[in-house]
């Protein structure tokens, strides 16, 4: 920045301690406004400072603070109120604390807000709200949004819409008549051109507005978006659509969708499976542009109608959002038996399986950066009250700039497509290991819930693609939670993420941390990595299940109990070097236990990653043992 543009601090800024005479090499400032450049000049001051002919010296440091949430909508005025329709315009809020992305108008009946409401997002300072009752009086409320989140809605704004004319005369009966037609002949032509433009029709005409309905029981004009909700129970803040909302379900996806002609696609290559079909890599014919790299799920032959619908459903629901941290929906092939989804190419697959095969390779930071990414991703998607369920590394993309983005969305995903997922007594198939404990028990799923996942995903994501828990059984899982296990810091974990997953993983759903501040913790670690510095101590919490399942202490014998060195390094993915082991004569857990850095390289492992994988599983190891029975006597 140049320094002209620097202005003093006002006096609302405070220090702590102070700001000058320090005598520490640290200090808190604190009340800054957010989203906003400052310098920090640092100067060392001694006695004969101010005799010195020589200009003062002093180090800058320049930091621009996380963007907020904006303040509140104060100033809302009417510009205009027709029989259906009413203009807005209002001001931007005094503090936008970053860059407002867009502006909720709420309105609805007034008394009626909790039978039904509609939102209307438009990008500018005014709006106009149309398709409204004549003669009806309307409550609107404004609150705009920048990536932070949401501010507060504005104070209430009653407009009454002008009432019908109860009489009209012949001509004006003519004049009605002939302005049906010729909108009716402006339609069928804008309709017929916009078919030969581009073959699909989109939810949000709008460029600038998009538009969401709340309301019982109608069918939904081109830019209205019915949704279901008993009357009183509609939630705070749920901005998408749900397709098992809609009474006819396969209207739903049509809305947020594209038809794509299955010509434009060219299949080149399978590049995975689900449970509802395979996934291929191919490339999409744009008019007028270079062929696209796409991924295209379709759905395997012989499906059912239901199993139809719910396969589109992930496309309808992904084709509602727009985030450079969730998947992004081409478009659908739905044209007689076809069934496919394509979405952007992410060359780097899933996260799991890129971090597996990428073993130790990346820095602490580049991992930071890769858990911002799905934060900001689900930070999003909460804000616009959309639940995952699903979300563990293996439901992430990685791109070729390793940008992370969450996919795997839709009414089947939890239910049937997961490999992880297991059936619970409740009914229904859950991913325990990733599932917040009051989800499993009484399938409360929630942002807290997906928050819990986030946890999981962090510990994935700096173990490497670790199987979180290990070898243990679901049940165990359950169990040593529910005791107060849980996972350790993976080897060279800072502990400052490790903290931050212990509060992703807090007991009471109310309790643990809101996305937005996992964004703004994670942006604060990347802006300071000399936070990361420190590293995580392994966990001392006792995981009475775990150790049982894995050590079988009390069976003695000076071997590790129940568990082989084979089991061991085939439950961590080095199972390619049990002969390694054997060769080297460690033939119990409880030699292994024993080994160092040094032994572990004289097995002629050279890789670096394994290395730190093998270490740091003996490490947990040994804090499980020492935890639950005291230093690793029996071993
Ligand atoms: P899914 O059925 O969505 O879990 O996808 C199965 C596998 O296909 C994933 O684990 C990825 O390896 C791969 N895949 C899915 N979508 C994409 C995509 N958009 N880009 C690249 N690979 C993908």
């Amino acid at each position: 920045w140049t320094l002209g543009h620097c202005e003093t601090c006002g006096s609302s800024t405070r220090f702590v301690p102070q700001q000058t005479s320090l005598v520490q090499a640290s200090l808190l400032v604190a009340n800054l406004l957010a989203h906003m450049n400052y310098s920090f000049w640092i100067e060392a001051i001694n006695g004969v400072s101010d005799l010195s002919p020589e200009p003062r010296r002093a180090a800058v440091v320049n930091i621009t603070t996380n963007q907020a949430a904006p303040s509140q909508v104060v100033v809302i005025r009417q510009e205009r109120a027709g029989q259906t329709s009413v203009s807005l315009l209002w001001q931007e809020p005094e503090q936008p604390n970053g860059v407002i992305l867009e502006y909720e108008i709420k309105y609805y009946e007034k008394d009626k807000e909790m039978q039904s409401y509609s939102t209307l997002k438009a990008v500018t300072t005014r709006a106009t709200v149309s398709g409204l009752k004549p003669g009806t009086r309307y409550v609107f409320q404004v609150r705009a949004r920048t990536s932070a989140g949401c501010g507060r809605f504005s104070q209430a704004m009653e407009v009454e819409t002008g009432k019908p004319r109860p009489h009209y005369d012949t001509r004006t009966i003519v004049w009605i008549c002939l302005t049906l037609i010729t909108g009716l002949v402006v339609l069928l032509f804008l309709l017929i051109c916009k078919k030969r433009h581009c073959g699909y029709s989109k939810a949000f005409q709008h460029s600038d507005e998009e538009k969401m309905h709340y309301e019982n029981g109608q069918a939904p004009p081109p830019v209205f978006l019915p949704l279901h909700h008993p009357p009183g129970k509609i939630p705070e803040t749920q901005f998408y659509a749900e397709p098992h909302t809609y009474e006819e379900p396969g209207r739903a996806g049509r809305g947020f969708t594209r038809e794509i002609e299955a010509s434009r696609i060219h299949i080149e290559k399978i590049i995975g499976s689900g449970e509802s079909g395979e996934v291929c890599y191919g490339r999409l014919q744009v008019p007028g542009q270079r062929d696209m790299p796409v991924a295209i799920k379709a759905l395997k032959a012989g499906y059912t109608e239901r199993q139809r619908r719910d396969f589109l459903s992930e496309a309808s629901i992904m084709g509602q959002f727009d985030h450079p941290n969730i998947i992004r929906l081409e478009g659908v092939v739905t044209r007689g038996q076809l069934a496919m989804i394509v979405t952007e190419y992410m060359e780097n697959g899933s996260l799991d399986t890129f971090l597996r095969t990428h073993d130790g390779q990346f820095t602490i930071m580049q991992l930071v950066g890769m858990l911002r990414g799905v934060g900001a991703g689900m930070r999003y998607l909460s804000d616009l009250g959309y639940v995952h369920r699903d979300l563990a590394a293996r439901n992430v993309l990685v791109d070729g700039n390793l940008v992370c983005k969450v996919s795997d969305f839709g009414l089947s995903r939890v239910l049937e497509d997961d490999p992880d997922a297991a059936y619970t007594t409740t009914g229904g198939k859950i991913p325990i290991r990733w599932t917040a404990p009051e989800a499993i028990a009484f399938r409360t799923f929630s942002s807290a819930s997906d928050v819990w996942s986030f946890g999981v995903v962090m510990w994935e994501v700096l173990a490497y693609g670790e199987r979180p828990y290990w070898n243990m059984t679901n049940r165990d899982v359950i169990s040593s939670v529910e005791e107060g296990y849980r996972l350790p810091a993976p080897m060279g974990c800072p502990r400052t993420l490790h903290q931050l997953m212990l509060d992703c993983w807090h007991k009471d759903r109310a309790q643990r941390p809101r996305f937005s501040h996992i964004v703004s913790v994670l942006d604060t670690l990347i802006r300071s990595p000399e936070s990361l510095r420190a590293t995580a101590t392994v966990n001392r919490c006792p995981p009475p299940a775990f150790a049982r399942s894995c050590f079988d202490l009390r069976g003695g014998g000076g071997g590790g109990g129940g568990l082989t060195v084979g089991d061991w390094l085939d439950s961590i993915r080095m199972g390619r070097y049990r002969d390694h082991f054997a060769a080297g004569g460690y033939s119990s857990l409880g030699m292994v236990l024993r080994m160092n850095a040094q032994d572990v390289r004289a097995l002629g492992i050279t890789l670096m990653g394994h290395q730190k994988k093998i270490l740091g599983s003996i490490q947990t190891m040994r804090a499980q043992l020492t935890s639950t029975q005291g230093p690793h006597r029996h071993l």
